[in-house]
């Protein structure tokens, strides 16, 4: 039965991860190499919880029990050692990855289900590098991971049917729809996301439209709750190029290549919200949505 859930990672995903399973009543160990990113997650927790606890969902008692069910650490080893879960949310990169599993794999008990959250990377991949692959397991969350309802369940080809059904069964209890996909480049929800921003900003690229209108036409015509640009974005404009990379790589196909727009704003650093400027431009306190400069109707020229 799992009881002890470690997660390796403390940043947007790790934190919140952390924070569903605590809530649950599970005792949850936070692990990052950088101590201020565990210290930043905890108040990040903390903050997130007081917006439950002010709309009446959770009491104080209950946030302080939250609070008292997740302790932080910094060496990945002495995290794992008791885990009977483990859910790595570390950076998408194959290498770190990797690295991590491979550890992971040599310290964690052996009946330890180890779960990636990644957007991304081949889990069958991830799991070739463990002596355990039948128990190596995508679970994906999305962001942000407390309000978010849906887990994408990926299962690499050596995952087992045991395991498989435990982190369904774990899912439900932490109040989420899990989703049972199978292990192919994007799996479904990035799969079927990613080509639409893509094709937003080609959209955008070829002079169609603009940023605000393509937005629109997606938010009103399809009952979006947000434009592909908005949300690509929030994502991360890194992030969705590399999510293209893999699904162009994996398939061998070139429709998925990143449209050279999104290819030039990675390369200018125009990363979205978290570098303060995409498609629109964040300013700290100011809620509106702005679209950058760069793409106002005088600036863009195709
Ligand atoms: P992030 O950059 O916010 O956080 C990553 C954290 O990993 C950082 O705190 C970093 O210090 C830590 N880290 C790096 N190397 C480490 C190591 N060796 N050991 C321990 N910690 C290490 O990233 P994120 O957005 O939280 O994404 C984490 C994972 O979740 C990625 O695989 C990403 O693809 C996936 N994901 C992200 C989103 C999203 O919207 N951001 C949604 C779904 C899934």
């Amino acid at each position: 039965m799992v009881k002890n859930v470690t997660v390796i990672g403390a940043g947007t995903m790790g934190n919140g991860i952390a924070h569903v399973f605590a809530q649950n009543e599970f005792k949850v160990i936070l692990v990052d190499v950088s101590r201020s990113q565990l210290e930043k997650a905890i108040i990040t927790i903390s903050k997130n919880i007081d917006r439950q606890v002010a709309k009446g969902t959770i009491t104080e008692e209950q946030k302080a029990a939250v609070l008292q069910n997740i302790s932080i650490n910094t060496s990945l080893a002495e995290g794992v050692k008791n885990a009977d879960l483990v859910v790595e949310a570390a950076t998408e990169n194959v290498e770190i990855k990797l690295n991590i599993l491979k550890e992971i794999d040599s310290t964690a008990p052996a009946e330890c289900i180890l779960a990636t959250n990644t957007s991304s990377i081949s889990i069958t991949k991830i799991a070739a590098v463990t002596k355990r692959p039948d128990k190596v397991i995508g679970m994906h969350f999305m962001n942000p991971v407390p309000v978010m309802k849906l887990v994408e369940i990926i299962n690499g080809y050596s995952t087992s049917k045991e395991v498989t059904q435990i982190v369904i069964d774990l899912s439900k209890k932490l109040g989420k729809i899990p989703c049972e996909v199978n292990d192919y480049p994007g799996f479904i929800a990035n799969r079927i996301l990613m080509p639409m921003i893509n094709e937003a900003a080609y959209s955008l690229y070829e002079g169609v439209a603009g940023v605000e209108e393509i937005d629109i036409v997606m938010k009103l015509g399809m009952a979006h709750p947000m434009g592909p640009l908005q949300l690509a974005d929030f994502i991360g404009l890194d992030v969705c190029h590399s999510i293209l990379k893999v699904l162009q790589d994996g398939f061998g196909n070139p429709k998925y290549a990143p449209c050279p727009l999104l290819t030039n704003m990675v390369a200018a650093g125009k990363l979205g919200a978290k570098s303060g400027e995409g498609f629109y431009k964040y300013t700290p306190g100011n809620k509106d949505l702005v679209v950058s400069e760069r793409f106002s109707k005088n600036n863009f020229i195709q």
